[in-house]
């Protein structure tokens, strides 16, 4: 049973079918897919299929997927990307204050090159009010760029409509999927997205890879110059096990997506009811529903969140206090703080992400030890 790992947010193991893929192009099949010889043009072959695996996932046209090294380049390249495009004929891009940092700061870097950027607020529960889109767009608006889910509180964003304003507006809009690529159905047209980054592993591939989903028309130009790859749109010698790992999961996902979100969800709830009947005083943060169904994020009034994080890991179970992407970090989370979550609720917040191998015996058994670890650590506290 143990360890009991509740991560899944920050990364996921390799699915087992995912690594078998990819042994042959880490062993024998070699080849650069840029050479003509029949080794580069295998290995070219791979690579064609897995953009296939990967537009299929999100209802993409296979040419429309661009390989990059994962969520921070996609997300660096859509924000910079767009910008660069327009040159001078705009100068004004709209995004939220709970993004991550990949685009928060590649935001700060176009500020620099004298963009303005509004920094949209959310509510309690982490939504986006897309009338507060359509407020913010002005005649210099040059792009939009709003998460699909929130990293840490799994709050869900109102992405199609936020994508209806952005078209109405002739306004190329991105979304950061990386959260629910693979986790819950994402289908690029439905949403009206023009440009959706995915990360491999998020969904069981391999990390160091992902992909920026571009349609075609987008405004954007290279954010890496380079040899030509990607039909001369992101330069570098194709990572190619990598990229087939990143299309096997895509397939994984599509065949066990429905059956596992469901299995999740229940194992979720199973947790965050079970913690909120053993433990006073604690919280559920982020939306009750609009949610991704494996995130639970608990909030502790009276605990520190790091100290529960290695108070649960010294009993077997791995989880986060606020963004695992950043950690090391002390400062308290951006995400929190701008839902406008009270500080000692916020200090005290722990986040649970669940996946594909969790088992009940495992979500009981963590209920237990969390409301064993928060009675001590409050214990303490008091006789400080
Ligand atoms: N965007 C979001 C919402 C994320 O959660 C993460 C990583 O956790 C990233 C971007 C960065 O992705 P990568 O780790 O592939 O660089």
């Amino acid at each position: 049973m143990l360890p009991v790992y509740l991560d899944h947010s920050a990364t996921t193991p390799l699915a087992p079918e995912v690594l078998q893929a990819m042994l042959p192009y880490l062993q024998h099949a070699f080849g650069n897919p840029s050479a003509i010889y029949t080794a580069g043009q295998e290995a070219r072959e791979a690579v064609e299929r897995a953009r296939e695996q990967v537009a299929q996932l999100v209802n993409a046209d296979p040419d429309d997927v661009y390989f990059t090294s994962g969520g921070t380049e996609s997300d660096n390249w859509a924000v910079k990307g767009v910008v660069r495009a327009w040159g001078s004929r705009r100068s004004h891009l709209i995004t939220t204050s709970i993004e991550h940092h990949a685009v928060l700061e590649a935001c700060e870097a176009v500020r620099e090159m004298g963009w303005e950027v509004t920094l949209l607020p959310v509510d309690r529960y982490g939504i986006v009010d897309p009338d507060e889109v359509r407020r913010a767009i002005t005649p210099r608006t040059g792009l939009i760029s709003i998460m699909h889910a929130n990293n840490e509180v799994g709050t869900i964003e109102p992405i199609a409509e936020i994508g209806a304003i952005a078209r109405e507006h002739g306004i190329p809009f991105h979304t950061d999927a990386v959260q629910t690529v693979g986790r819950i159905p994402v289908d690029m047209q439905a949403l009206n997205v023009d440009l959706l980054t995915i990360s491999a592993h998020k969904l069981y591939g391999p990390k160091g890879v992902g992909a920026l989903v571009v349609r075609r028309g987008t405004p954007l130009r290279p954010l890496l110059d380079g040899g030509g790859q990607e039909r001369g749109r992101r330069g570098g010698t194709y990572n190619v096990p990598g990229i087939v790992g990143f299309g096997a999961a895509a397939e994984r996902a599509l065949l066990h997506m429905a059956e596992e979100t469901e299995r999740i969800r229940a194992l979720r709830d199973r947790l965050v009811q079970g913690i909120l009947e053993r433990v006073p005083d604690a919280v559920l943060t982020g939306h009750p529903t609009q949610r991704l169904p494996n995130n639970a994020h608990l909030a502790f009034a009276d605990v520190e969140g790091e100290t529960l994080v290695l108070s649960l890991d010294a009993a077997g179970i791995y989880c986060s206090a606020g963004a695992a992407c950043s950690s090391g970090d002390t400062e308290p989370s951006h995400v929190l703080v701008a839902m406008g979550i009270e500080p000692r609720l916020i200090e005290g917040s722990v986040r649970f992400t669940l996946g594909k191998d969790n088992t009940e015996e495992q979500i009981d058994y963590t209920v237990e030890q969390v409301a064993k670890a928060v009675q001590k650590l409050r214990s303490l506290r008091v006789s400080r």
